[in-house]
């Protein structure tokens, strides 16, 4: 508690006092400190508290200065700090001086929370870095300004003995730093140094210690010469190597099985970064920004990564250090790049329990790189990109987890359990829906149980008690057998939404729109009205529901699931709806198939054996990529349209540069609620001719890419011809496509249309719990009225 006297001569001024309530990602961001100081500044009385709804602050003396006070605060706000509100109340003057900064309340409801993990600030990297300073190379230093927060927190407030930093007491410097109103780490919760706080060391994969003076040096003596290091994170464990080595990473993803998907590289600084990547202005900006997520970036030729990092892609995604023992590994000049991608096998969660580590990697990393602070949310890296000329969350996770997005509309309670594969849950309440860090495919036991320790702890952190819940309409998701059951256990209400309507819905929620909109959602899989798998669709959309005006005509997918695993089969079903006879030779050839494959195909089509029609748009550009680029399997969902992507980028950076091949638009009756069914079959006959006349692979896909774009566009000009609806609203996994997204974007403005794309909500599956949160508070919302 600190005090100052106010001037005799303003005492004498007309005095005012005002309450202040700020609402917003106020608490620990350093943003108490920050009223302090500029209340000395300005001279002013009174006192600054948090409280459940935000901070409050009280504030008196002369109205100019009350009125700077209020500027500066908006102007000023410190870097972590997001004010969403501010409401301002006159108080009766009480003639006091000083200013006081008092302790955490702790009261009902929570709309502030926990912030967001920051990467280490300029502040502190300058003090690592320093022989002279007290934390020079001390490996878990942090301010206010920058540090671990929301994964190192068990619960609301967040004040040190909630975090895991509860068990390493401050010694007497920390601790006059955190007691200091005007010092960098004024109650900055995980303040620490080398003689209080958490340490570093290195142990083998038998969990036995390795001596070493300097753990960090060690580590990067073996990773240099090929070793694969298990690095304990922010969010959890990451298995890293040297990027620049062919042999390590090869050796990596032998040993984690993984083979075609791309991983990620973390480089020292910016710099680097445009060493090894063509960044533009906005993806240097992104590459930066607090949370670090991992920026895709266009790869430079001969840059001296290992090409088995990315495969077949002309991307490369990059990041910077945002841990001080991250940076402490790029301050040896011999490390350049280093592969860090999250420790786990397969799809299972990333590891974050040291025991659990040891025990999960044991088999493929060579050492650890171990520390004690412990980690008690899990987090994956987050994964952005510059789509369109906008930055885009491809995987909204550290470093955005635990913000809550604004909603358009006041929701109740509510729980939206997302879809799938790369799934993420929501929560809302009132004007927000919190996003869960994203928790990966939602298909066996152990995602689902990191889905609901995740829940067990967002449900603690904003006291938020759910009173209905949101699931796809999908029966067959395990998140929507979860989601009935929980349901039953409690009374709770249950609303099924459908995927591409949650989608469009996402878009709409996150741009404040009422609708009816046109909603493009293009997509992989998702479960419709009619039982068939839908992802290619133009739907008429309201928050409470929605008609589906057009969509891509519907093709055999024989096998299932299976078809997405190979996508040879869904060209052969696409071939065999296009009316090519799928048996000739040059076409089996196309499909890298043996006859005999193939006439078990035709047979399950014919008798609809395990053949669901689809109208997905991801799985056509599966189906061209099989046959364009002469990939029968994937090694991951959506393999085969990213690489089909990177083939375009070869023929033009440019997107509008290509012709379209032709698709038709058939049937269609708007008032009989029947939709028009966008053949591709022309689209087929003209690739095959492209193909035949032996045409630039890479220029037959750009022409592919403009095709369906120009099928949309053409899509949506009918749909506002009958309904007079001119906003379209771009969403589903497809919209991760640059090309598309943008050739969509153009096409559709140069149509005269008024064109919403995704912002802080992922357009893809990740996204889909924040859709389902506003449809259904729509949907509730009607009920009341
Ligand atoms: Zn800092
Ligand atoms: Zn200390």
């Amino acid at each position: 508690m600190t005090e100052r006297s106010v001037s005799e001569r303003e005492r004498q001024e007309l005095l005012q006092r005002r309450g202040v309530l700020v609402r917003g990602v106020v608490q620990g961001v350093g943003f108490r400190p920050f009223v302090y100081r500029l209340a000395m500044e300005e001279s002013l009385a009174g006192s600054i508290g948090n409280d459940t709804d935000g901070v409050t602050i009280e504030i008196e003396g002369p109205p100019a200065r009350i009125l700077a006070f209020i500027q500066r605060l908006t102007k000023e706000t410190p870097p972590l700090a997001r004010i969403d509100s501010i409401v301002t109340r006159e108080l009766e003057a009480t003639g006091g001086a000083g200013f006081k900064i008092v302790a955490s309340e702790v009261l009902g409801g929570v709309s502030t929370g926990i912030p967001a993990d920051a990467a280490t600030c300029a502040d502190c990297l300058r003090e690592l870095l320093d022989p002279a300073d007290r934390r020079f190379r001390y490996p878990f230093l942090n301010c206010t300004n920058c540090g671990p927060r929301f994964t190192i927190t068990r619960r609301i407030p967040y004040d040190r003995p909630q975090t895991s930093m509860a068990r390493f007491p401050m010694c007497p410097a920390c601790q006059a730093e955190y007691d200091d109103p005007l010092n960098r780490r004024f109650h900055a919760q995980p303040n620490a140094c080398s003689e209080c706080g958490p340490r570093v060391w290195l142990e083998g994969p038998d969990g036995r210690s390795i001596e070493s003076e300097d753990p960090i040096r060690t580590a990067i003596d073996r990773m240099v010469a090929g070793a694969v290091m298990a690095i304990k994170g922010i969010g959890g464990f990451h298995l890293s190597v040297d990027a620049t080595s062919e042999a390590a990473v090869a050796r990596l993803r032998q040993r984690k099985n993984r083979y075609g998907k791309p991983l990620a590289v973390m480089v020292r600084d910016l710099e680097a970064a445009r060493a090894f990547c063509v960044m533009t202005p906005e993806e240097e900006s992104l590459l930066q920004t607090n949370a670090r997520p991992i920026v895709l970036a266009r790869s430079r030729a001969g840059n001296g990564i290992a090409l088995s990092v990315a495969p077949g892609i002309p991307w490369l995604g990059v990041f910077l250090p945002y841990a001080p023992l991250q940076h402490l590994l790029f301050a040896d000049p011999r490390v350049k790049a280093l592969v860090m991608t999250s420790a786990n096998l397969s799809e299972e969660p990333i590891a974050i329990d040291n025991d659990e580590a040891r025990a999960r990697l044991g088999a493929i990393a060579d050492a650890f790189l171990m520390h004690d602070r412990e980690i008690l949310q899990r987090c994956d890296d987050s994964v952005a990109a510059v789509v369109d000329g906008a930055p885009q969350l491809l995987r909204r996770a550290r470093g955005f987890v635990p913000l809550g997005t604004a909603l358009s509309l006041e929701s109740p309670p509510l729980l939206a359990v997302g879809g799938h594969l790369k799934n993420v849950f929501a929560l809302a309440r009132g004007k927000f829906a919190y996003q869960s860090q994203h928790l990966g495919d939602l298909e066996n036991l152990t995602g689902l149980e990191f889905f609901q320790e995740s829940l067990k702890h967002l449900m603690r952190t904003f006291e938020i008690e759910p009173e209905s819940i949101a699931h796809d309409l999908h029966p067959g998701y395990l998140s929507t057998t979860w989601a009935k059951q929980w349901a039953a256990e409690r009374g709770l209400r249950v609303i099924a939404v459908q995927h591409h309507h949650a989608h469009v819905a996402a878009c709409m929620a996150e741009h404040g729109l009422k609708g009816p909109v046109i909603g493009l959602s293009l997509d992989g899989t998702g479960y419709g009205t009619d039982g068939r798998i839908w992802g290619g669709e133009v739907l008429i959309c309201g928050f409470e529901g929605f008609e589906r005006f057009a969509h891509l005509d519907y093709v055999p997918m024989p096998g299932g699931e299976a078809a997405i695993r190979e996508p040879w089969r869904m060209a052969l079903g696409h071939l065999h709806a296009a009316g090519v006879n799928v048996s000739d030779s040059a076409t089996l050839r196309l499909l890298g198939a043996k006859e005999q494959e193939a006439r078990v195909l035709l047979r399950m089509i014919e008798r609809g054996v395990n053949t669901p029609l689809t109208s997905s748009c991801g799985r056509l550009f599966d189906a061209v990529a099989a046959i364009v680029l002469q990939r029968r399997e994937v090694d991951y969902e959506a393999q085969a349209a990213i690489e089909l992507e990177g083939l375009a980028v070869d023929e033009s950076d440019d997107p509008t540069a290509s012709s379209a091949y032709q698709v038709e638009l058939c049937g269609g009756d708007w008032e009989n609620r029947e939709p028009i069914r966008i053949s591709v079959a022309p689209l087929w006959r003209g690739l095959l001719d492209d193909l035949r006349l032996e045409k630039s692979r890479a220029g037959i896909a750009a022409r592919f890419h403009t095709s369906i774009a120009a099928a949309f566009v053409q899509a949506a000009q009918r749909a506002r011809a009958v309904t007079g609806i001119g906003q379209v609203a771009l969403s589903g996994g497809c919209m991760h496509n640059r090309r598309l997204a943008r050739l969509l974007r153009t096409g559709l403005e140069a149509g005269g249309f008024e064109v919403f794309k995704h912002r802080q909500v992922s357009p893809g599956d990740g996204g889909l719990s924040y859709g389902q949160v506003a449809v259904a508070a729509a949907i509730m919302r009607s009920e009341r009225e």
